[in-house]
């Protein structure tokens, strides 16, 4: 049986979001069919919209709908760190610790594999952060991945280029885990970061 063609192309296009395989689109079509119609629009309209307002902040590159992101525009901040992350999630993630100097996001899906992974990647925003001078310290807050792992090695070598102290958060053992089963990244980091017991 042929699904009616406007349902096929509904289902393929949510089959592009991560994480969304084939079943997951069909259930998602078939919910936002049975959506009233206004519902249904304003969800069209929404991803539209977003689409059209939201750019990259054109210091740190945060997505946000203005020229520059409301950290950057705050000047209570402090300038003297700048925590690199992926992604504008991640910044949501890290503020809600407390943190309190600034961020570079990079925004872009890197694979070491890729010999194009620096591509698209705002390297010269982030080098004339550091030559600004006020930067004292860098937080590389990328995935512990193996593309984190690797893309934060190139970075901490750009950074050290300015004399600027390069850091990462000390990432440990998740609580209730078991070190026998921790990835040899995890582990690896966890024995870096070990304090005074
Ligand atoms: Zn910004």
């Amino acid at each position: 049986m042929r699904l009616a063609l406007s349902l096929e192309n509904l289902i393929d296009n949510l089959q592009k979001l991560p994480t969304i395989g084939p079943k997951t689109a069909q259930r998602l079509a078939l919910y936002i069919l049975k959506m009233p119609e206004a519902e249904a629009r304003n969800l069209a309209a929404a991803i539209l919209e977003a689409r059209d307002r939201i750019k990259p902040c054109i210091e740190c590159g945060m997505l946000c709908d203005t020229e520059r992101c409301n950290i950057c525009e705050d000047d209570q901040r402090d300038s003297s760190t700048i925590c690199v992350v992926g992604e504008t999630s991640d910044v949501m993630a890290i503020e809600r610790t407390g943190y309190r100097g600034r961020y570079f996001v990079l925004n872009k899906d890197f694979h070491v594999m890729d010999d194009n992974a620096l591509d698209g990647l705002n390297l010269k925003l982030f080098s004339d952060r550091l030559a600004g001078g006020a930067v004292r310290e860098v937080v590389l807050a990328l995935n512990p991945d193996i593309d984190g792992e690797i893309m934060s090695r190139y970075l901490a070598g750009v950074t050290n280029k300015f004399g600027v102290r390069v850091t990462r958060p000390a990432h440990g053992l998740p609580v209730g885990g078991n070190i026998e089963y921790a990835d040899e990244i995890t582990l690896r980091r966890a024995l870096e970061g070990r304090r005074e017991f």
